[in-house]
């Protein structure tokens, strides 16, 4: 890991407080991840920064109609079809 400002080496300086992330459900099974996120130090400039952890975010250009549209879709049809439709812009 580097230095988002400068790509300076960094270490561990502490932890966030215990953060909680909603997932789609697993059947029907409610899921959240939940952990505390190690935050870094750059050695270089101080710059202290919380690390990104891969599954946030991964989705963060879709809307939530597009989400809930998509979601539409593959309840109601194989998801190799829904991928093959041509959709208006959201
Ligand atoms: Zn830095």
């Amino acid at each position: 890991m580097r230095c988002p400002e400068e790509g300076g080496l960094v270490f561990c300086y502490d932890h966030t407080e215990v953060l909680t992330w909603r997932h789609l459900n697993v059947f029907q099974h409610r899921c959240e991840i939940t952990c505390r996120l190690p935050r870094c130090k750059c050695r270089q400039c101080g710059h202290i920064f919380r690390v990104r952890p891969p599954w946030e975010g991964l989705s963060t250009h879709f809307t939530k109609e597009f989400e809930a549209f998509a979601l539409l879709l593959m309840r109601e049809m194989p998801m190799s079809t829904a991928g093959k439709l041509r959709l208006p812009q959201f």
